[in-house]
């Protein structure tokens, strides 16, 4: 048996999955969404991360930045520390990939944010 709670929506559900002879036994969802990601959590759990990465312009020492797609959340702490270790000296605008296909996964990291045209850094 694990408990989830349903990230999918704000409702928030408190999931109950348990694995019986015909599959995953889902209850607690209160739409078939929460059964779906019951099920993908259990099997193949992913995330969208957003976190921010580090510039080289003194006015915006930091951008904010997410993934493009889901990244497996057991990759998550492998992609935290290579977005700790690069540093963009690009004025970037939102959308443009800060970090393509990072980890060899098909997911970019995307600036989420026109911060550094804000700041004056713009071309
Ligand atoms: S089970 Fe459905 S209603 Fe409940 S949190 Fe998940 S998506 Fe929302």
């Amino acid at each position: 048996m694990r408990e989830l709670l349903c990230i999918v929506c704000p409702n928030g559900c408190a999931l109950h999955v348990e694995t019986a002879p015909e599959g995953l036994r889902i209850s607690g969802n209160k739409c078939k969404r929460g059964a779906a990601f019951a099920e993908a959590e259990i099997v193949n759990p992913v995330r969208t991360v957003t976190t921010t990465v580090r510039t080289g312009f003194p006015g915006v020492p930091v951008i904010p930045v997410r993934t493009s797609g889901e990244i497996p959340k057991g990759k998550i702490r492998e992609l935290m520390g290579f977005l700790a270790s690069i540093t963009i000296r690009e004025p970037l605008e939102i959308g443009s990939p800060a970090a393509e296909n990072v980890l060899g996964l098909g997911v970019d990291v995307i600036v989420t944010s026109n911060i550094l045209r804000e700041a004056g850094y713009a071309r």
